[in-house]
C-alpha cells in the first residue's frame, strides 16, 4: 500500500515539477490518483535564462522562478530551485553563461522546496543565504513531497527590511510585509532596474493564488496587503514565482484587483452562512481565470484558516 502511494506521489510530483507549476501543497493533501501505466511522461521544458533589464536576468524552469543580478563584485541570486543535481547543474550553467563572477548572495523568497532546494549547495560553496527571520522556525516543521529532505535554512536573517550591497552600484532591497504566501515571504526590489521579485505572492494564471496556512504561516489577507505595499514602490517589471513571463505594473494591479474580488466573494459566502464544507465549491471564480479548489484551497486546515481570518470582517 505504501509503495503504491509513493510511486503515485513521486510521478505526480515529477509531472507537476516538469510543468513549472509545482507550488507547495498542504502536507495533508489527499494522494492523487495513479496515472495509467502507459501515460506518456513528457520531459520538463529546459531551464532558460532571459535578460530583462541591465544586469538583471529571469531564470525559468526547474521549480520556482529565479532572478539573477550581476555585478563586478559577484552575483545575487533569488531562489535556488528544486533540490536535485540536475536542476542545480542547469542553474549554474545558465548563471555562468552571463557572468564569470561567483554567486555571492542568495535570497530566499520563502521556505518552499521548489524555491530553496539547493540552498545547501550554495552554503557549502560559501555563499551567504538570506531569508526572513521566521524561515528557520517554519522549516523545522516542514515536510514536503517536493524534495528528498528539508531544504537548508538561510545563514543570514532579517526582520522587515534589509538592503543588500554588492558594490556601490548595487541596490537590492528585501521587504517583508507580513504573512502572505507563507509566514516568511521576502520581496526583492531592484532599485537600479526598477524591478521586483514577488516569489509566490504573484503567480501566473491559470495557477491559482496560494497562501500556505497552518504551519506555513500564510494569510490571504496578508497576500492582499503585500501586493498593495509592493505597488507603493517604483518599478515597471515584476517577476512571478511561477509562470514564464514577467508582469507589467498594470498586470500586477489587475492581479491585485482579482484578489480583492476573490476576498470579497469569500467574505460574502461566509456572511451568507455557507457551511465550511461547501465554502470553496460555492465560489464562482471562472471570470477571474482561476479554478479555486484542489490542493491549495480544499484542505480543511486551509479552509479553517480562511474562515477564521475572513469571518466578521
Ligand atoms: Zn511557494
Amino acid at each position: 500500500m505504501k509503495t503504491h502511494n509513493f510511486a503515485a506521489i513521486a510521478l505526480t510530483t515529477a509531472l507537476l515539477a516538469g510543468s513549472g507549476l509545482a507550488q507547495e501543497a498542504a502536507s495533508v493533501a489527499p494522494s492523487p490518483p495513479a496515472p495509467p501505466p502507459t501515460a506518456p511522461r513528457a520531459p520538463p521544458p529546459p531551464m532558460t535564462i532571459t535578460q530583462v533589464k541591465p544586469n538583471l536576468y529571469f531564470i525559468v524552469g526547474g521549480g520556482g522562478n529565479s532572478e539573477l543580478l550581476t555585478t563586478a563584485n559577484g552575483a545575487l541570486l533569488v531562489d535556488t530551485k528544486n533540490l536535485n543535481d540536475k536542476d542545480y547543474g542547469d542553474l549554474m550553467t545558465l548563471i555562468s553563461s552571463v557572468t564569470d563572477k561567483p554567486v555571492k548572495v542568495v535570497i530566499d523568497t520563502h521556505h518552499h522546496a521548489d524555491h530553496t532546494g539547493n540552498n545547501e549547495k550554495f552554503i557549502a560553496a560559501g555563499t551567504k543565504v538570506i531569508g526572513q527571520e521566521t524561515m528557520p522556525k517554519i522549516l523545522e516543521n516542514y515536510t514536503t513531497r517536493l524534495a528528498p529532505h528539508t531544504p537548508a535554512a538561510p545563514t543570514t536573517l532579517y526582520s522587515k527590511f534589509m538592503r543588500v550591497r554588492l558594490g556601490k552600484h548595487t541596490d537590492a532591497r528585501l521587504y517583508h510585509f507580513g504573512p502572505g504566501h507563507t509566514g516568511a515571504d521576502t520581496l526583492v526590489y531592484f532599485g537600479n532596474q526598477k524591478a521586483i521579485a514577488f516569489g509566490d505572492l504573484l503567480v501566473m494564471d491559470p495557477t491559482v493564488p496560494n497562501y500556505d496556512a497552518g504551519n506555513g504561516g500564510g494569510s490571504l489577507l496578508g497576500l492582499q496587503h503585500a501586493l498593495a505595499e509592493s505597488l507603493k514602490l517604483r518599478w515597471d517589471v515584476a517577476f512571478p514565482g511561477h509562470g514564464g513571463k514577467t508582469f507589467t505594473r498594470d498586470e500586477v494591479k489587475a492581479y491585485k484587483t482579482k484578489i480583492d474580488t476573490l476576498i470579497t466573494r469569500i467574505k460574502a459566502a461566509i456572511d451568507a452562512g455557507t457551511p465550511k464544507e461547501e465554502l470553496i465549491a460555492s465560489l464562482n471564480t471562472a471570470d477571474l481565470g482561476w479554478k479555486i479548489g484542489g490542493q491549495f484551497w480544499a484542505p480543511p486546515e486551509r479552509v479553517d484558516a480562511l474562515v477564521a481570518e475572513l469571518s466578521g470582517k
